[in-house]
Parts: C-alpha cells; sequence; structure tokens
C-alpha cells in the first residue's frame, strides 16, 4: 500500500469521513461499542461487510407465518450491562428458557448422524453432581469471567484436555448438559479446559440454575440491532468492504472502504476493532510482525447455521446428534448437533459444527448427506433438503495451543490493547458471549474516549 494509495487527496471532500472512532466489525461486541461511544458524545462510523448490524445475532422471518426462529443469539444474562443496553435500544426484554428458541414441544430421535442410525440408549450420569463439581472447580478462576488476563503460571488443569478434567472431576454427569452450551467449539472433550471454562462460564450456570436467561419480548433478537440500525443511520456503512487500515499517519486512523456507494476515505482518532483477529479477515491493515505472529495463532471451528424445508421430517421432531461409540454418547465431529422442528410447519433448524472451517459449500454438502443418512439407515423417511437460508459463524471459537497458552499468548495479545491508536474487542479476546463481551468492551471505553 502506498501512501498516495491513502492520501488524503486522491478522495474529494464528499468521500472523505473524519470521525472521532472508526469501528471495524458491527457484530455484538462492535455495535455495542459504537452506541455506547455515541452516547458519550463521541463521532462513530461503524463498518461491516454484511448489510446488516449483528453478526451471529440473525432472526430468520418465515414470510407466510411471521414466525422468527433464531439462527445464532437466543439469549443474555440478567446483568446491568444487558437490561441497561436493551433499554437505550427500547427493545424489551422477558425470561427465557434457554433449551430451545422455539415454543413447540418436541420428541427427540437420537441418532449418531455418521450412520442416521437411532441409539436404543444414550449416556445418563447425575446432571446435577456433575454440574456441581463443575462449579466448584470453575469458582476457583473468578478472572475467567472477566477476560483473559490469566496468572503467569498457568493453571495446570487450564491445559489438559476437557475428557480429563471430566474424569479428574467426577463431572460425567453433566457432560451432555456442558456440550449444548459448548456448540460450536469443536471436539469438546479434546479442546483445553480453560476454553470450555470461557464458553460455558460460571455465569452461563448460574443463569441456568436460576433460570434468569433474557431474550426479547417480540421473540426477535434482531431487534437491538435493528434499533441500532435505525440510531446509528448513515454512521453505519454496511454491506462496506475495508481495502486498507493505516495507522502510521500523525493525521489518525486512516481506513479506505468501498461501500455501496463508491470508495470512502475514513479518518479517524482512534480505531476500534471487532473483527475476529484471523489474517484472512485483516487483509490490507498495516499489521506489523508482531501482530501477524500473534494472529496467526489462532485456530477456529467451523459453525454452520441453516434452516432447512422438504426434509420429510415430521413436525415437532428433533433428531439429535449422539455418538455411538463416543465418551458419553457426545456427537461425533463433523456433524450436525441437531435438526429441530421450528414453530413453523415444514422448517427445520440445523446446527453444523467441524473442527476446522469447511467452507459454506461443503457445510451445506453434509448437512444434506446427514439428513439422507436417516433414510438410508431407515430411521426417517428423509428426503433431499432444500435450504431455505444457510449462515456461516465461521471462524467461530477462537483457540491457541497449550504450548501457546504456556508461553503467554494471552499477554502478548492484550498487551496489544491501545497500541497504534487501536482498540480490540469481540469473542477472540475474551468469551463467544454477548453478555460478557458488552462487559468487556465497555471497561475499553475509558481508554477509548481519553483525549478524544
Ligand atoms: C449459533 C450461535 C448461537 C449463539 N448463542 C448465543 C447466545 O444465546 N447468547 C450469547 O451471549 N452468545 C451466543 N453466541 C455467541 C455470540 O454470538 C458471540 O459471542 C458474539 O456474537 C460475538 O460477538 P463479536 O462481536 O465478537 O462477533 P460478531 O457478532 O460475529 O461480530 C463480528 C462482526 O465483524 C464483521 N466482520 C467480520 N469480518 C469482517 C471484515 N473483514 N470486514 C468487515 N466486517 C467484518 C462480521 O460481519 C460481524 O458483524 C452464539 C453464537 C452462535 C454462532
Amino acid at each position: 500500500m502506498t501512501e498516495r494509495g491513502t492520501s488524503i487527496d486522491g478522495y474529494g471532500p464528499a468521500d472523505i469521513i473524519t470521525t472521532d472512532v472508526v469501528v471495524l466489525g458491527g457484530g455484538g461486541s462492535g455495535t455495542y461499542g459504537a452506541i455506547r461511544l455515541t452516547d458519550l458524545g463521541k463521532s462513530v462510523i461503524v463498518v461491516d461487510h454484511h448489510d446488516y448490524l449483528g453478526g451471529h445475532t440473525y432472526t430468520y422471518t418465515d414470510p407466510a407465518s411471521g414466525n422468527n426462529t433464531e439462527m445464532g443469539v437466543v439469549a443474555w444474562y440478567d446483568i446491568p450491562v444487558v437490561q441497561n443496553f436493551f433499554k437505550r435500544l427500547g427493545v424489551k426484554l422477558q425470561q427465557t428458557d434457554i433449551a430451545r428458541a422455539g415454543t413447540t414441544t418436541l420428541t427427540t430421535i437420537p441418532v449418531d448422524f455418521r450412520t442416521g442410525k437411532t441409539l436404543t440408549s444414550v449416556y445418563s450420569g447425575n446432571v446435577t453432581q456433575g454440574l456441581i463439581n463443575y462449579v466448584e472447580q470453575i469458582s476457583k478462576y473468578p478472572y475467567l469471567e472477566d477476560s483473559f488476563d490469566l496468572p503467569d503460571t498457568i493453571p495446570e488443569d487450564f491445559l489438559i484436555p476437557f475428557g480429563d478434567f471430566v474424569k479428574k472431576y467426577n463431572i460425567e454427569g453433566a457432560v451432555q448438559i456442558l456440550n449444548i452450551f459448548g456448540n460450536g467449539m469443536g471436539n469438546f472433550l479434546d479442546q483445553s479446559t480453560l476454553y470450555v471454562f470461557k464458553l460455558v462460564s460460571l455465569a452461563s450456570i448460574q443463569a441456568l440454575q436460576e433460570n434468569s436467561y433474557q431474550a426479547t419480548v417480540s421473540h426477535n433478537n434482531r431487534a437491538p440491532y435493528e434499533a441500532a440500525e435505525k440510531i446509528l443511520g448513515k454512521k453505519a456503512l454496511l454491506s462496506t468492504t475495508i481495502l486498507s487500515v493505516d495507522r502510521s499517519s500523525p493525521l489518525g486512523v486512516k481506513v479506505q472502504v468501498l461501500t455501496p456507494t463508491g470508495k470512502k476515505l475514513i479518518i479517524a482518532k482512534k480505531l476500534l476493532s471487532s473483527i475476529p483477529p484471523k489474517l484472512e479477515n485483516l487483509l490490507g491493515w498495516d499489521l506489523d510482525l508482531n501482530e501477524r505472529v500473534i494472529f496467526s495463532e489462532f485456530l477456529n471451528a467451523g459453525y454452520y447455521s441453516a434452516i432447512i424445508k422438504n426434509t420429510g421430517i415430521p413436525d415437532g421432531i428433533e433428531v439429535r446428534n449422539f455418538g455411538a461409540d463416543t465418551p458419553y454418547n457426545v456427537p461425533f465431529l463433523p456433524g450436525p448437533y441437531f435438526v429441530q422442528s421450528t414453530d413453523t410447519k415444514g422448517l427445520f433448524t440445523v446446527k453444523y459444527c467441524t473442527p476446522a472451517p469447511i467452507g459454506d459449500d461443503n457445510a451445506k454438502s453434509a448437512i444434506i448427506a446427514a439428513v439422507q443418512r436417516l433414510k438410508t439407515a431407515g430411521t426417517l423417511n428423509t428426503t433431499t433438503p432444500e435450504f431455505v437460508i444457510f449462515h456461516s459463524h465461521s471462524p467461530f471459537e477462537s483457540t491457541v495451543s497449550v504450548e501457546a497458552i504456556k508461553s503467554g499468548f494471552y499477554k502478548k495479545l492484550y498487551a496489544l490493547q491501545g497500541g497504534k491508536k487501536t482498540f480490540w474487542t469481540g469473542a477472540a479476546w475474551h468469551a463467544q458471549d454477548s453478555s460478557k463481551l458488552w462487559q468487556f468492551t465497555e471497561k475499553l471505553l475509558p481508554d477509548i474516549v481519553k483525549g478524544l
């Protein structure tokens, strides 16, 4: 990238946008940051490559019935940061059953999706005792609830595969339920326990036990993001590609973008990025070697949501994946977690996970094949399903190797915070948990607004 490429003179005044903060990525964390900065009296521009704000929060509305199905975020915690944000956006919350987004009672058929065959029995242990034992262990590490600010000496238990941790602390009975909360993280029992603690946090278990999860009264979890789109108006640049990010100029952070109405140059005093920090997501950025080395450490799972029709599966059925020969019958991946009837006749929601991203076309083919195996096995008279809508949540669940954790990866990652006028938020920096990411982003705000 040449200086000429980002030269302010290369853009006419109509194509130059000056702002206090440019927020790159308008999902859960970015939208929160943009609204809060606006309310703190700072000017913001939010950039997202999708045509909507909200990232993983996506609600599908069936045009015929008007019924909504959540494809991503289902619920938030009943905590001040959530209540305040929704109040600000004018969206009402109510207590919800986290078990599923729909209201219809379902009949579950346990199936190993590798074969399509039903299981005659599924592992069942003492769930209550398993959860008590899990909570006892995770409670030893309250700092995990707030960030990845880990001690110099990493507790050995963080580094062992979760399957070993389960045996060590007699958590067997809770594995099935913990796995549901850990959906999207790839092979659950193989993950370092640190990452299970981060995704299946103490807060998430407590909200389950207290039955205090919150969702929108309107059964449309996109509502807060629709409200944010209205508040931000033209300050949200959607369907916009980031062409370059230059943080070296004394003018500020210079971001070239391609919007639906042409190329623009954004000049911001500071940058808040919520884009998953994978090198392929940061093309055109002036990353230095240190940033490149750090971000290249991240490994991710592939996670895909779809709504399918013409499945041949009767309404009211949930086909749930259990490994016939896996410990505690946890689902074998790659595979669907479930194919589940929605509140809309004939529509089924699918969640498909792979230990590493496989591309949208491959994921779609794998979903079709999984549904067809139900027929081959004689389980259900399935057909070739059609996709009503498909969403990739990949790259999901950013992790690093045990070696990297041990050698201070998260200290190096956090040392980037605030350098080069750049602040970082999003799941890789804390947890795949919107409520927690809003808390995390809130804590960055004093440093972001300082001097603006
Ligand atoms: C199926 C599913 C269910 C979930 N359920 C819940 C739940 O019930 N409760 C909960 O709290 N959390 C839930 N989560 C997790 C939650 O969605 C995430 O923790 C949260 O969305 C992460 O926020 P984020 O800002 O880091 O990422 P995102 O919300 O993904 O935001 C990142 C944004 O960056 C944009 N972006 C990415 N790359 C670029 C680029 N190169 N250029 C421009 N823009 C880019 C994306 O379009 C996106 O809008 C769920 C996740 C999934 C996938």
